[in-house]
């Protein structure tokens, strides 16, 4: 169990997440590796491994003499195992596919494999993915084949389960505030693969029953057919989870994805997506309410649409996944989606047509647009293709990006002097009213010289009131540091949040090497340079003009030819890179 939620951590490292894992399972990770491969592998045998990671499994199995194929949802991961198999001289013997588990079966044909193994995946699956994959898994397993599943349970006796959500809740807290993720153990997995149609040879239990190893085979008995889930809107609203968007919006809020039903939708009703972030799905909800339409909820990992997007956590796989497990397809005769726009920089959506057969549509960039959107035959305006950085956003990320840190400050106050608290709180929401609200009219371009101005200022007002009183200047140098630290952790980030630039923070981590930590700062989400286009390859399709938040490009005066109007606005989102099909466009 330790390990496994530590797990969660070092999949934000690729490289360094065998050795963590084999660090903190004191080898056993290794050793149930071991155990598949000594017990189930054997020479010429076809073995998929389903969430593959960085190859361990696959390497080990490929050696045994096994064809294997490994499918991965993270390309990081899938980076590592590809160096993996080239040091090991593997790369005949095993093919890596980057695809999430709902994907595999558009990838194999039926009755593929000898042997199918899942190893800590199941749990990190919603209770609709996992029943789409474990019948999927069904399907390409061969009738005299075994699956083998190596997962995180909930365990069934009342005392075992006390004692381990006991130990679980400080490691699930403290991974969740590291990586901003965590997973939720299977309530009854081998009910779960009886249902989806396989005979159970053998399940094994650890000693508090919190990690299970199933050894299951084809049953005879049929599956039945899939049939479409649909929730009501505001069906999963959440007090907790409405009070966190309000203050604790660094932190993921998910809901869990699947299809919403809004209003008294047709046959021909549209179909709009959005990701999985508690605030967004209602407001998404409350903007469509008298609309009779599908709201089709995507995994975003609980992360707003564009940062999920620029970061990779909502992407082409993810609409493919919950495309397949609402099965919206048999209850709409259309197959166009309205992608929110500012999922461009995830989104292939060459590939989601090609995979999925639907065809993406650029929505509005803000839920309110959504009416007039789709009452204008889902066109948009300019306007609608816009984000916007007014006062009342800037207040809005002032409060909700800002209040756990000022509980931060004032805990340490309080442990100094209650009245270090009072002060604290002042000077806290007066520099952060300053910073947010003044943004544009304060001097200087970045976040961090913006803030720095404000230290300086605090700074000389410490310094007139210690002269003032105690006629030395520096008698309140305390206070000064304390009050230094607080302007400047306002700022840190101030410039990616108020949001017309792209982050600095995130840009200096990069710098320095931190790839992310954990969803907050992502360095896929990180592009550099200026946007440039290649006018031999453009073919004026529009497409930029559609994607881009803060209207980059423009049509030239003849008329036609689409061009880049004013780059310095560009947020190197990569949006644009990303959908221009002609590749004309790059961040160089
Ligand atoms: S998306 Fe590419 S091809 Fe289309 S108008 Fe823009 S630059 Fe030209
Ligand atoms: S021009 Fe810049 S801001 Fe606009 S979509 Fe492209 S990368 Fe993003």
């Amino acid at each position: 169990m330790f390990s496994y939620i530590f797990m969660k951590i070092l999949e934000s490292r690729p490289h360094r997440y065998d050795w963590g894992i084999d660090f903190l399972t004191k080898g056993q990770a290794g050793k149930i590796k071991e155990h598949i491969v000594t017990n189930f592998v054997r020479s010429g045998m076809t073995v998929l491994d389903v969430g593959c990671g960085t190859g361990d499994l696959a390497v080990r199995a490929a050696r045994a003499g096994a064809f294997v194929t490994g499918v991965d949802i993270s390309e990081g991961m899938l980076a590592v195992a590809q160096e993996r198999l080239h040091e090991n001289g593997l790369e005949n013997k095993v093919v890596l596919h980057h695809a999430g588990v709902v994907e595999i079966d558009n990838l194999f044909d039926e009755k593929s494999f000898d042997l199918i193994a899942s190893t800590l995946v199941m749990s990190e699956l919603y209770p609709e993915e996992r029943e789409w994959a474990l019948k999927a898994l069904f399907r390409i397993l061969k009738p005299d084949g075994k699956l083998l599943v190596f997962s995180e349970v909930r365990p069934k006796h009342f005392l075992k389960r006390a004692i381990y959500y006991v130990l679980r809740f400080p490691l699930a807290l403290m991974t969740y505030l590291i990586s901003q993720t965590g997973t939720k153990p299977v309530r009854n997995l081998v009910d779960e693969m009886r249902q989806a149609g396989f005979e159970i040879i053998k399940e094994r239990y650890s000693f508090l029953e919190s990690l299970v190893t199933v050894v299951a085979r084809r049953s005879k008995v049929t599956q039945p057919a899939a049939v479409a889930r649909v929730m009501k809107p505001d069906q999963d609203r959440s007090q907790i989870k409405s009070l966190f968007d309000f203050c604790g919006r660094w932190f993921p809020n998910p809901v869990v994805p699947g299809l919403r039903r809004i209003g008294t939708p047709d046959r021909n009703s549209p179909v709009v997506v959005t990701g999985n972030f508690h605030l967004t799905v209602r407001r998404v909800e409350r903007a469509l309410t008298n609309q009779n339409c599908y709201l089709l909820v995507v995994q975003s990992k609980g992360i707003n649409v564009w940062c999920a997007s620029a970061g990779g956590e909502m992407n082409t796989h993810s609409i493919i996944t919950a495309l397949k497990t609402s099965d919206i397809a048999s209850l709409v005769d259309h197959r166009e989606l309205i992608l929110p726009q500012l999922s461009a920089p995830g989104i292939d959506t060459k590939l989601l047509k090609k995979m999925s057969g639907w065809k993406g549509k650029w929505g509005p960039v803000y839920a309110g647009s959504l009416p007039e959107f789709l009452a204008n035959s889902h066109t948009k305006t300019q306007k609608q293709c816009r984000v916007r950085f007014d006062l009342s956003f800037r207040m809005e990320m002032l409060f909700a990006m800002n209040f756990l840190l000022w509980l931060f400050f004032c805990a340490i106050a309080l442990a100094i002097h209650p009245a270090w608290a009072v002060v604290m709180t002042l000077t806290f929401w007066g520099a952060g009213f300053i910073l947010y609200a003044g943004y544009y009219l304060l001097p200087f371009k970045g976040g961090w010289s913006k803030a720095l101005m404000i230290v300086i200022a605090a700074i000389a007002v410490f310094v007139g009131i210690s002269v003032h009183i105690t006629g030395h200047p520096w008698h309140y140098t305390g206070w000064m540091i304390f009050t230094s630290l607080v302007i400047l952790s306002i700022g840190f980030d101030l410039k990616g949040i108020v949001g017309d630039q792209s982050s600095e923070a995130e840009a200096f981590l990069h710098k320095l090497g931190f790839k992310s930590v954990g969803r907050l700062f992502l360095s896929k989400g990180v592009h550099m340079g200026f946007i440039t286009q290649d006018k031999s390859r453009c073919v004026n399709c529009n497409t930029c003009v559609k994607v881009c938040p803060v209207g980059v490009y423009g049509i030239a005066e003849n008329k036609k030819d689409i061009i880049i109007v004013d780059d310095s606005t560009c947020l190197k989102c990569n949006g644009c890179v990303i959908q221009c099909r002609q590749k004309a466009l790059s961040l160089s």
